[in-house]
């Protein structure tokens, strides 16, 4: 078990699109290990596989539930419904929440450990959490989902942190 340290805005490996996983093998087993322990140490809710610097589409996340850690390898949302504005926040933008509308409700399809199909499926806390981590693998950030004024003053905020103006 290992914890990674968390890349974060501005660290080109969240911009690019992760690759799909083909073999589910010992490597990727151990990589989820660690993307949970990671994600609880941080504390987050949610983790991508580029969050550490591994351009993988694995994802794993907690949605505060009594069904404790989960897994989505190759995750795509198949459907949406709904709306929702919601105090987000990203372990990649430290220190940050916006309010960001969404759709409330998300379907995900993915594999799991085993290569089996799976699909998780809910709106609150576990429908934001999963397209905020297929966002991660699509390479986007929550930045992207603010609305263009708003993600303008972000990011002016964001840049002048990074150069210790703040
Ligand atoms: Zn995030």
């Amino acid at each position: 078990m290992a914890i990674y340290p968390i890349r974060t805005f501005g660290d080109p490996v969240l911009r690019m699109e992760t690759k799909p996983v083909t073999d589910i093998d010992d490597k990727v087993h151990t990589l989820v290990r660690d993307m949970i322990e990671t994600m609880y140490d941080a504390p987050g809710v949610g983790l991508a596989a580029n969050q550490i610097g591994v351009s993988r589409r694995v994802a794993v996340f907690d949605a505060q539930d009594e069904l404790g850690p989960r897994v989505m390898i190759n995750p795509e949302v198949v459907e949406t419904a709904g709306e929702w504005e919601y105090d987000e926040g990203c372990l990649s933008v430290p220190n940050h929440y916006w309010e960001i509308t969404r759709p409330a409700f998300a379907r995900v399809k993915a594999l799991d450990l085993d290569g089996n199909d799976v699909e998780y499926a809910g709106d609150g806390l576990l429908g934001r959490v999963l397209q905020h981590e297929v966002d991660h693998l699509n390479g986007a950030l929550l930045l992207d989902a603010l609305p263009k004024r708003v993600r303008k003053k972000a990011l002016k905020e964001l840049r002048e942190e990074a150069l210790g103006l703040t």
